[in-house]
């Protein structure tokens, strides 16, 4: 049996601290693990940028309410819901993640989540667990699902690696280029593509 981990951001939703960076005017956030690789690195800036500037939780969930899904992000994830399973495992936080899954029709998410202050100030964030999105993968293989999974950015890349078949959607350049085992997909098409090919050439 199939099962699919794909990644939120660039895969179904914009990138919520590229939006930030937009509506707040403040540059610095819009950096991603597309530019520090090191997630840890990236989070701990991005919150001291937040402290320094003020902004408070909903300040960003404002930002967050006027993003909606990526054109044909809603009925790509129909289709792949009538045909396997799919879990959305991301690097975001619950306190985020809401009004787009909500967008989305609610599919399965594991993600983080913030510590928030009772001002709204967001002081930390917590990692569900070390390596979450790769140890997804692990759990699910380890229950004898046959994974694939969707990934467009280098903290997709262990879970990529650990499943049975992963998949680029639009990376950017560098990202596809030191890793040329994935296949790239462009559009929902060709990921619907590539896809059908695993369903059809995998009995599991
Ligand atoms: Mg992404």
């Amino acid at each position: 049996m199939h099962i699919v981990c794909s990644d939120l951001e660039g895969i179904f939703v914009p990138e919520i601290w590229i939006n930030v960076a937009e509506k707040t005017g403040i540059k610095e956030l819009s950096l991603t693990t597309r530019d520090i690789p090191d997630y840890d690195v990236l989070m701990k800036r991005r919150l001291a940028i937040l402290d320094e500037k003020g902004l408070k939780i909903d300040d960003i969930k404002a930002v967050i309410d006027t993003m909606g899904p990526l054109e044909g992000a809603l009925e790509f994830l129909d289709w792949l819901r009538s045909r396997t399973q799919i879990i959305v495992v991301s690097d975001t936080f619950v306190q985020f993640a809401g009004p787009l899954m909500k967008k989305l029709g609610w599919p399965t998410l594991f993600c983080n989540k913030l510590s928030i202050d009772p001002d709204g100030s967001i002081v930390d964030y917590n990692l569900r667990q070390k390596d979450g999105k790769r140890e997804a993968v692990v759990s699910l293989n380890r229950l004898n699902y046959y994974t694939i999974s969707i990934g467009d950015s280098y903290n997709d890349i262990a879970m990529m690696k650990e499943a049975d078949a992963g998949i680029l959607f639009r990376p950017p350049e560098n990202v596809k280029n030191e890793f040329p085992e994935f296949p790239v997909s462009h559009s929902y098409d060709e990921l619907k593509t590539i896809i059908q090919n695993i369903f059809a050439n995998d009995s599991a």
